[in-house]
């Protein structure tokens, strides 16, 4: 598993930062919370991974992880945080923007959600955005484990007749289990062509 090479990049604010855009990456976002850092950690099997994504000033950042040579992780900033000052958010917005809009290596993005609150209207902003830029948009209705099966299956089968979500892919997850895991794992290996 590519993944487990993982190693931490750099963290940028500006697209001009941004590592040659050749190869291919895989960019995650999510709400603060949902559990895009546990994913990420879960994903890469590596601890230290999550704890660069949260050292301060790099939450509002891109952070680039390489995987295998010409394979690259990208994890987008966490949008949502009631505590980030107006300005940054106003200028986190434009990078995102770009990323999505311009980058040629990016083959998908994986949206995490809380499967317990999903589907907030910033998720459904960059859902939209992402689907106007043509990007593969994969939603991991994470922390399955905290409701029971048949919960979990009748909350995705909801969002799945949502008009906005029509096309777009979804899965049970958890970062804490690792349910959903495999499944996940395989959509990242065909993205990134492994
Ligand atoms: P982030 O802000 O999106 O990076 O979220 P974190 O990864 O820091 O997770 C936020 C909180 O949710 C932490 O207390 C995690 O332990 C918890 N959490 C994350 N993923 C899961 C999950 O799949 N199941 C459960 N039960 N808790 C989770």
């Amino acid at each position: 598993a590519p993944l487990r090479r993982a190693s931490f990049r750099l963290s940028v604010t500006q697209a001009g930062q941004l590592p040659p855009d050749d190869g291919a990456e895989v960019a995650i976002a999510g709400r603060s919370n949902v559990g895009k850092s546990s994913t990420i950690n879960m994903l890469t099997e590596r601890r230290a991974l999550a704890r660069v994504s949260r050292t301060p000033g790099r939450t509002q950042a891109i952070n680039v992880f390489d995987l295998d040579p010409g394979q690259r992780l990208i994890d987008l900033p966490g949008y949502g945080y009631a505590k980030v000052p107006e300005a940054l958010r106003r200028s986190w917005g434009p990078l995102l923007e770009q990323y999505l809009r311009r980058r040629s290596s990016l083959q998908a993005l994986i949206l995490v959600m809380d499967i317990r609150h999903p589907y907030s209207p910033h998720d459904a902003d960059l859902i939209s955005f992402a689907a106007g830029c043509g990007r593969p948009v994969h939603i991991l209705l994470n922390k399955a484990d905290k409701l029971s099966r048949g919960a979990a299956l009748q909350e995705m089968a909801r969002l799945r007749r949502i008009p906005e979500l029509q096309g777009v892919a979804m899965q049970l997850f958890s970062a804490q289990t690792g349910q959903g895991l495999d499944e996940l794992h395989q959509h990242i290996a065909g993205w990134l062509g492994a």
